[in-house]
């Protein structure tokens, strides 16, 4: 199958989301989850900058493709990576990281769908519920790290979201055949969902993700 992709949109703001209308597939994980490399893999380019680049910053890139149909594949920043926290701030560095995650992640999810923060402007308009754009999204763990609270707490926020999601195991490829069935159960066990495990590095479970993301948006256009 011909596969196209192009970078259309690098966003550090909502401001800057592309305006077209295409459906989306979301990509959430924490930092060095192997998203980039993910996306790279799945497109068979290198459109997506690996944390082996400089530069990388807290962006949410959103990708063209054209693979049959035309979808945008989106980057979201990846959250839990570790801040220097000062002496004496407890979880204080904890929470930054979480609310630079949260910040254009929620800004991205609430576009078009009338979920703004309290008292904001767009809290007081009346959502146009042919405004949403179809989202589906893809929720990336490592699978050498079954049940990271992060990826618990992300799994449980995107439920109160209105899109379609589901959890991929990433970094297949560095589990024996003992780890890869003890971490698929625990893993399916703690998300209550099927957890298919990819390999960016050797392009295992790719197709069967293709499948999945061809499934996503659609299951979404309620
Ligand atoms: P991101 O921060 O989530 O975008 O993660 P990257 O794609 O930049 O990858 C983070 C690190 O994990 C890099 O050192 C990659 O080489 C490595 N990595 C990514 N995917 C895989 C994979 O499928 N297998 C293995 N063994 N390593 C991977």
């Amino acid at each position: 199958m011909q596969i196209s992709a192009e970078l259309v949109a690098s966003a550090a703001d909502a401001r800057d989301f592309p305006r077209d209308r295409l459906p989306e597939v979301a990509l959430i994980g924490r930092s060095n989850v192997g998203k980039s490399s993910l996306i790279n893999a799945l497109v068979r380019r290198q459109v997506a900058r690996t944390s082996a680049a400089p530069g990388k910053t807290r962006v949410a890139n959103f990708y063209r493709v054209r693979r049959g149909a035309v979808f945008h594949l989106v980057d979201l920043p990846g959250y839990g990576y570790v801040r220097a926290s000062r002496p004496g701030s407890g979880q204080g560095g904890r929470d930054a990281a979480a609310r630079e995650f949260t910040r254009l992640t929620e800004a991205y999810f609430s576009r078009g769908s009338g979920i703004r923060g309290p008292g904001s402007e767009e809290a007081r308009r009346i959502p146009d519920p042919g405004s949403r754009i179809p989202i589906g999204v893809l929720l990336l763990v490592d699978a050498r790290h079954p049940g990271l609270e992060s990826d618990l707490d992300a799994w449980a926020w995107l439920e109160t979201q209105p899109c379609a999601r589901a959890v991929v195991g990433t970094k297949a490829d560095t589990l024996t055949r003992a780890e890869r069935a003890r971490h698929t159960r625990e893993l399916e066990s703690m998300f209550a969902s099927p957890v298919p495990l990819v390999s960016a590095r050797t392009g295992e479970g790719l197709d069967e993700l293709w499948k999945t993301i061809a499934n996503l948006p659609s299951q979404t256009a309620r």
